[in-house]
């Protein structure tokens, strides 16, 4: 089933930007121009994400969002608000408003599918999980409802930290009506604890007199077995600044002191349901994430992340002045293998291919698979005469080894490639470099494949003779 994803904007070109992407990618895209018009689309369409901008004129998106999180029949719908400035504020607005995530504007390619794919994911086991339990409710059967619920389960654990004795016996009373509760009052022994413990919460007091609870935070953010643990921290209210900074540390969420004890629970329970869902698919987010920027078949980099990587390089390349190079590299007659021995034996090649290509290029440079039996090279520090040798090189190898495919009838097979090679120049851009590459690729079937060509305009600039095979 497709995804219905809803793209919601006061701004017509902002949409439409964002439609296009999505509709590339397959999804189903919904749009909207308010909140009014949002929330009636919501209730009619029941989207399984909701792209949100924050500002709107009437209804803004804060608004939306908590109109979408307050009502039942809605709130499993994951929301994203989308935010010009990556204000901390906002982000605070945002959690109270129920958001799931974050994108900032402009909003790239990579984060934007990796974040929609996941909260997708996150969606689908929710869905899923809804499905069930209902399912097992009408069937009577409580406990399958018991199992598939475990994210509230008696397991859960939550380490506390808080050194103010009052309050820690506060919050261990709250907490362990539902969960495994380990109270530390030193900074470090938290660290230490947290470290071994495998808690699903983290809840951390911003007036610890030993340690720097911020730095505590960002400690427990970044180290490799804790920063899958979410943490909400305890602050007065007048500590706005040393708020501002731990939910840029990465600081899942915040209660203001005194602590309520429904908000604690409410909050935490928030936190631990995500966690226990989120390790359930990281998985499949791991994966995802390499799906989208990787070619299935070859393994090499697909298209999407070449594009991305070129033009980081090129917007890096401006202040240097080495040149970059492309080789665009296309099997020749590689219609003709499909037609004579099958698709399969067709992939096997494909596969080959890339690994000789990967054999023949240094670790900087990338290697992508640019569509169907076309491959790209980018190159950084590498001038034109240089990569045209990397390319008679990587040519050469094609030709001179058959390729050897499983199938018992074909045995080895003769392939040839055509390289068109092109390089950076003053003021070039990434469809101007890839451009004269397939220009100089083209020229390179016309004059009979098997070859390298450079582009003409390159070829003129760097001095060099007409082709180099
Ligand atoms: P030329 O020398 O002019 O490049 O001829 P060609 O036959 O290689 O070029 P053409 O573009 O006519 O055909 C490319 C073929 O590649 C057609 C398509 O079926 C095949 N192809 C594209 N992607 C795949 C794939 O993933 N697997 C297989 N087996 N074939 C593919
Ligand atoms: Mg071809
Ligand atoms: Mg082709």
């Amino acid at each position: 089933m497709t995804a219905r994803i809803l793209v919601v904007d006061d701004v017509l070109p902002n949409v439409k930007v964002l439609e296009a992407k999505l509709s590339a990618e397959y999804y189903d895209v919904l749009t909207a121009f308010s909140g009014p018009e949002a929330l009636e689309v919501i209730h009619r369409d029941l989207p399984d994400l909701v792209l949100l901008d924050v500002m709107m004129p009437g209804m803004d998106g804060f608004e939306v969002c908590r109109r979408i999180k307050s009502d039942p029949a809605i709130a499993h719908i994951p929301v994203v608000m989308v935010t010009a400035l990556s204000e901390p504020a906002d982000k605070i607005q945002g959690l109270e408003a129920g958001a799931d995530d974050f994108l900032t504007k402009p909003v790239d390619d990579i984060s934007l599918f990796a974040r929609v794919k996941s909260l997708l994911r996150l969606k689908m086991t929710m869905d899923e999980l809804r499905m069930r339990e209902q399912t097992s409710t009408q069937f009577g059967v409580t406990e399958a409802f018991t199992e598939i619920s475990l994210e509230v389960g008696p397991d859960v654990r939550v380490l506390v930290v808080e050194d103010n004795p009052t309050d820690a016996r506060n919050l261990q009373e709250t907490l362990s009506s539902r969960y495994q509760v380990t109270v530390e009052g030193d900074g470090a022994g938290a660290l230490a604890l947290a470290k071994g413990g495998d808690y699903d919460l983290v809840v951390v007091s911003m007036t610890l007199a030993n340690m720097d609870p911020l730095r505590l935070c960002s400690q427990l953010r970044t180290s490799e077995e804790t920063r899958h643990a979410p943490i909400i921290i305890l602050v007065d209210e007048g500590d706005r600044e040393r708020l501002l900074k731990a939910l840029e540390i990465g600081v899942n969420d915040y209660i203001l002191r005194p602590t309520d004890r429904n908000e604690l629970l409410a909050r935490a329970l928030t936190q631990v349901r995500r966690k226990r869902y989120q390790d359930r698919l990281r998985d499949n987010y791991v994966r995802s994430m390499s799906m989208a920027v990787t070619d299935g078949l070859t393994d090499l980099f697909n298209r999407r992340y070449f594009a991305s990587h070129i033009e980081n390089l090129m917007k890096g390349q401006r202040k240097s002045s080495k040149p970059i190079s492309v080789l665009l590299i296309d099997i020749d007659h590689f219609k003709k293998v499909n037609d004579t021995y099958g698709h399969a034996v067709g992939d096997e090649v494909l596969r080959e291919f890339a690994n000789r290509i990967k054999r023949n290029v240094r670790g900087i440079d990338l290697p992508a698979r640019f569509g169907g039996e076309e491959f790209v090279v980018v190159m950084p520090d590498t001038d034109i005469a240089k990569a045209a040798r990397v390319a008679e090189r990587l040519r050469a190898s094609i030709e001179e080894q058959p390729f050897a495919v499983s199938a018992a009838d074909v045995g080895e097979l003769n392939i040839t490639c055509s390289i068109g090679v092109s390089a950076t120049r003053p003021d070039d851009t990434v469809d101007e470099l890839v451009r004269r590459a397939d220009d100089a690729l083209y020229e390179a079937k016309g004059a009979g494949r098997n070859r390298v060509c450079i582009a003409e305009s390159d070829r003129a600039a760097a001095g060099l003779a007409d082709t180099v095979s």
